[in-house]
């Protein structure tokens, strides 16, 4: 007999107690994205206390699926992504497993330089629980005091220091995961060696929570660099930004932890919603700016001369028109906050289009040139705001609607329009259409459409092979699921 949403509803309070599963009052927290794109209408919110409850809420679901409800469950951390993967669709038959109670952080090993925590812990709090012990947990992003371990991990986010440490991939050394048939496997483990098959946490970190929910993790730490310098940078082009980074980290080597680029336009965006963040460079002084940061392992000292080192060679080769480095680490932090606030000014600018886009960095300048070129063809009043992790390839092309426009209007008529003329080039250029932000529920066509069909194919029997029910995520990443049975065909 078929379950009820009724019947599910209420077995699912009875797993994590009646007031962590809701279906009623407020529950936009969850059901909306950050960026207010889309609202959904879960069938019911749960918040699990350990992972026994999360396998228990897996199975509960898994039943009722294959009684013949269509339910399915989307996992969520900090709700902060970008693609619409942690949110609910409106057909009121989605689980929202929220992993926001679970934030204990189960053990800190110093010599082995590792950590291991719940998926819901917050990930800024897992920055300062490694200060605390003189350990540095590198993954940062504008999101941190929002976005969990368990969303990092699902989605393999970047941030701002990749340039050195890499993704979230490169931090992760174990995971504890439900998988879709409410099994608790347990890869918790603080090895950096271990080859006995398949990497099973590698399928896990960046499957958008289709293939399994992320519980609890194991990453690694760093020891804490002894002293850290930034500057702020003017160029007058990309080319001129791309060759100070080679540059840089040719005199700063491993060093170099932070590149990152922002064209005027981004900044001046900054200035106009967040007039108290003074720039530390004018504006006029450059067409683009990059945010430098260097650390070092031995003394302040060294940090200064070695980065000095740097800007005057630099100068000497033309490279800069301007330039300030940060005297203090007020100073410093005031520059990242510049930074980090681009997205908020974008998102106080009003709705627009985001393409978090990558190609190899020498070809960055030719691809900014003529996306920009499309693009002018097709919306040509189109306000482009480019930043991003130019250590890494890796460019936030987004699209703001032109000025004066209804901006709700342009998002939902030009999206498509856009799409098509940067990620073309993104694909000419031998780029990625998503560089660390996922797929999510809306970019699922462009995979589609730019992914080699063999990957795709391999991707799709995979998702087959861990979840053939299609309970995970089934309208996330993957552009459509063969259904294994004729209850689920709609999926
Ligand atoms: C201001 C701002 C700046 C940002 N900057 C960056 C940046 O620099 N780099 C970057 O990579 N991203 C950035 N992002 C995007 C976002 O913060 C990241 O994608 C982040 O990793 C998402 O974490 P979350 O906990 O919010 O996940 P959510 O948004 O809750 O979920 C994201 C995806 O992961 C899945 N998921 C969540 N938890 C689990 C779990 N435990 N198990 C399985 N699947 C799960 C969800 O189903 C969904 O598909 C930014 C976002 C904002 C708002």
């Amino acid at each position: 007999m078929t379950t009820t949403a009724d019947q599910l509803f209420a077995e699912l309070q009875t797993i994590v107690g009646p007031e962590h599963a809701r279906r009623d009052g407020d529950l936009s927290a969850f059901e909306q994205d950050w960026r207010q794109l889309a609202k959904g209408k879960a069938l019911a919110v749960v918040l699990p206390a350990d992972t026994a409850q999360v396998a228990a809420v897996v199975q509960a679901c898994a039943a009722a699926r294959r009684s013949g409800l269509a339910v399915s469950i989307v996992p969520q951390g900090g709700n902060t992504g970008l693609v619409l993967g942690g949110t609910p669709d409106d057909s009121g038959l989605q689980v929202v497993l929220s992993l926001r109670r679970m934030q204990t952080i189960r053990a800190i090993d110093r010599q082995n330089l590792s950590m291991t925590v719940d998926a819901g812990c917050i990930l800024q709090n897992l920055q300062e629980a490694a200060a605390a012990e003189g350990l540095l947990f590198p993954l940062s992003l504008a999101a941190e005091g929002s976005c969990v371990i368990g969303g990092n991990l699902a989605t393999n986010a970047g941030g701002t220091q990749v340039v050195r440490y890499g993704n979230t991939r490169d931090l992760c050394l174990g995971l504890e995961v439900v998988t879709a048939d409410g099994a608790i496997w347990c890869g918790l483990s603080g090895l950096r060696k271990n080859n006995t098959g398949y990497d099973l946490k590698h399928l896990m970190i960046g499957s958008e929570g289709t293939l399994g929910i992320i519980t609890g993790a194991t990453m690694k730490l760093y020891p804490q660099p002894v002293a850290t310098c930034c500057a702020w940078l003017a160029v007058d082009s990309l080319d001129h930004a791309v060759e100070l980074l080679a540059l840089s980290q040719k005199h700063l080597a491993s060093g170099l932890t932070g590149f990152e680029a922002m064209e005027r336009d981004a900044l001046a965006l900054v200035e106009k919603h967040m007039p108290h963040l003074r720039m530390p460079v004018a504006l006029a002084a450059g067409q683009a700016f990059i945010l430098l940061e260097y650390s070092d392992d031995e003394s302040q000292e060294r940090a200064r001369t070695r980065l000095e080192g740097l800007l005057e060679a630099a100068f000497e080769a033309e490279l800069l028109t301007d330039g300030a480095v940060a005297q203090s680490m007020e100073q410093a932090q005031r520059m990242w906050d510049i930074r980090e606030h681009i997205t908020l000014a974008q998102a106080a600018e009003g709705l627009h289009l985001k393409h978090d886009v990558s190609v190899p960095s020498s070809q960055i300048p030719a691809f900014v040139r003529k996306a920009k070129a499309e693009l002018a063809k097709v919306l040509p009043d189109a306000r482009v705001i480019n930043f991003g992790h130019l250590g890494d390839g890796n460019l936030h092309f987004n699209v703001q609607a032109p000025e004066g426009a209804d901006a709700r209007d342009f998002v939902d008529t030009q999206q498509r329009v856009a799409e098509r003329a940067i990620y073309d080039c993104v694909n000419a250029f031998g780029g990625s259409f998503s560089a660390e932000h996922g797929v999510g529920r809306l970019k699922r066509h462009d995979l589609a459409q730019y992914k080699d069909p063999v990957a795709l194919s391999m991707m799709r029997s995979i998702k087959q092979a861990l979840d053939p029910l299609n309970l995970l995520n089934p309208h996330v990443l993957l552009p459509e699921v063969a259904a294994t049975s004729p209850e689920v065909a709609h999926d």
